[in-house]
């Protein structure tokens, strides 16, 4: 099973993927994570990249498009993955049909978040990560249970996103907005389309993916 997670950021796609990959086994590809990775490697295409970022723009096509295409070559693809940030333009989406087409194995569903963009401004703000074992936190709707202190692992030293300030967080739901909503009616035609509320309560929102996912059909 392969799916598409599309929604703008801060909406709980990579909450819902790392749950997603847990429960059926399928490999969580973030294009936002590769990229950063690239850019703290220094590697040619985080190079290109760093700026654009830092500005809430969308990477050149032709670089995602061949990131994705080598990522998706990988053994821990082969029963299936969740995509999530990527394809953010329909040049990508189009590319990434004829990727899968050329495999035989086509995406089964398209997850859309639908959020309020104010509430994502403020959602994201607060968003911080552990440093030791990657937990995701958020000031507001995810607190560590003990003050400056990590669930999962004990960890006293977490990290916020560069791109997580308001002015760039504005810059990225303008760039989700003009680019990448573009792709609802292009996956809605395909059949394939699911819309859950992102502004809903986690559990919620998990719950709310497994009914589609186990009803087989999209809107
Ligand atoms: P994300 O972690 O998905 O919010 O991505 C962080 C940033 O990486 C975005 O604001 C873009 O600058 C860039 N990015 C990630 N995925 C893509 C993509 N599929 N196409 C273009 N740019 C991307």
């Amino acid at each position: 099973m392969n799916l598409i997670l599309l929604g703008p950021p801060g909406a709980g796609k990579g909450t819902q993927a790392a749950r997603l990959k847990e429960r059926h086994g399928l490999a969580h590809l973030s294009t936002g994570d590769m990229l950063r990775a690239a850019v703290a490697a220094g590697t040619e295409v985080g190079k290109k990249a760093k700026a654009i970022m830092e500005a809430g723009g969308l990477v050149s096509d032709d670089i995602m498009i061949a990131m994705i295409a080598e990522r998706i070559d990988q053994p821990d693809c082969r029963e299936g993955f969740i995509l999530d940030g990527f394809p953010r333009t329909t040049a990508q989406a189009e590319a990434l049909d004829k990727l899968l087409a050329e495999k035989g194995t086509p995406i089964g569903k398209v997850i859309e978040f639908g959020v309020d963009d104010d509430m994502m401004v403020e959602r994201i703000s607060g968003r911080f990560t552990c440093a030791s074992c990657g937990a995701g936190y958020n000031d507001v709707t995810k607190p560590t249970r003990k003050p400056g202190v990590c669930d999962e692992c004990g960890g006293t030293e977490f990290t916020r996103r560069k791109d997580d300030n308001p002015e760039t967080v504005r810059a990225r739901l303008v760039a989700y907005h003009e680019q990448t909503a573009p792709l609802l009616p292009y996956y809605q035609a395909q059949g394939k389309l699911v819309r859950v509320d992102g502004m809903a309560d986690i559990d919620l929102v998990t719950k709310e993916i497994e009914e589609a996912l186990a009803a087989g059909t999209g809107r």
